[in-house]
């Protein structure tokens, strides 16, 4: 019989790349001690901060939401409605009655709604559908967090997730990424946020473990734009790797952080400026967001010429 490391009862998860097993409350234990050391040791935040959460119904954010809750941090959850059909209807329910259950506050962004769902941004833009996500994220995190005044905005970035983006950084020589990819970006603009992953040494497996001990309910499917994404590959790559050399994830973040991205310069972008329509950061007089968004404008007004004069008294 495996044993609990810390208890010596009957153990129920074993934790190889710490070489480790655990009981179900000695993991719990484990698990949120983790999360807490990564928070302190980064300096992502105090329980003096109010943390903005985003949360998007999948089990890594939801189970980063159900830690900081449970270690007394300020927390207010961030949820965007992307309207991306099922995968999106079912993500809102099931945070939502996350945040119901545990009686804390969620703001939710219902971009459906606002007529910018993601398949709209994505066919009247004719980009790939996971660019116009990531700029209208990006987008709405930073926007949510000023307009509410949070100085933390946290995310629920796991250890598979920093290992596969450092990969695919590597791979294509993003030199000027590679300097500020990490657990913390502080703000470059005034109506920036500090943006912290406190999941970033926690492996996707042990936060389906918590989600699991811990009852907490989340969308399963993944969304379905995810599939063939480059991203997976690399994951897939990683975990071959992990199985072979247990801790090879976990060693490829760290010695980074410590060794390999002092070695990169971020480049000389220079400070953002401020868009002229909503504020936000931006290079050049628009900011990514408002493009998109002035984009789509345009492509519906010139697809709705035809269609009204043609369309006409019916
Ligand atoms: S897979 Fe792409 S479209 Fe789907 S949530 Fe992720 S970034 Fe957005
Ligand atoms: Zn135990
Ligand atoms: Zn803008």
């Amino acid at each position: 019989m495996m044993k609990c490391k810390r208890c010596r009862s009957k153990a129920e998860v074993q934790i190889r790349h710490h070489n480790a097993a655990f009981c179900r409350p000695c993991f719990i234990f484990f698990f949120q001690r983790q999360v807490q050391r990564s928070i302190e040791k980064q300096r992502m935040f105090t329980a003096q901060d109010h943390v903005l959460v985003a949360v998007s119904g999948g089990k890594d954010s939801l189970a980063l939401w159900d830690v900081l809750i449970d270690l007394g941090y300020r927390t207010v959850g961030l949820h965007l409605a992307l309207g991306i059909g099922d995968y999106s209807h079912i993500s809102t329910t099931k945070t939502v009655e996350f945040a119901h259950r545990r009686a804390v506050r969620l703001i939710t962004v219902d971009l459906e709604a606002d007529g910018l769902a993601i398949p709209t941004l994505a066919r009247f833009t004719n980009r790939p559908a996971c660019a116009a996500c990531g700029t209208t994220k990006r987008h709405q995190f930073d926007r949510v967090a000023f307009e509410n005044g949070f100085r933390v905005l946290a995310t629920g970035h796991n250890l598979d997730d920093e290992a596969a983006r450092l990969l695919g950084n590597v791979m294509h020589w993003q030199v000027h990424h590679l300097a500020k990819q990490g657990p913390v970006l502080e703000p470059v603009h005034e109506r920036f946020a500090r943006k912290v992953k406190p999941l970033y040494r926690i492996s996707e497996y042990e936060t389906a473990v918590y989600a699991f001990f811990r009852g907490i309910d989340y969308v399963v499917d993944e969304c379905p734009n995810s599939v063939g994404a480059t991203q997976l590959t690399y994951k897939d790559m990683l975990n071959r790797l992990e199985a072979v050399m247990p801790g090879s994830k976990l060693t490829f973040v760290q010695d980074f952080l410590k060794s390999g991205r002092p070695a990169f310069s971020p480049g000389t972008d220079g400070a953002p400026q401020s868009c002229e329509v909503c504020g936000m950061a931006s290079f050049g007089t628009l900011c990514s967001y408002c493009r998109l968004r002035r984009e789509v404008e345009r492509a519906q007004d010139t697809w709705k010429v035809p269609r009204t004069a043609s369309g006409s008294g019916r």
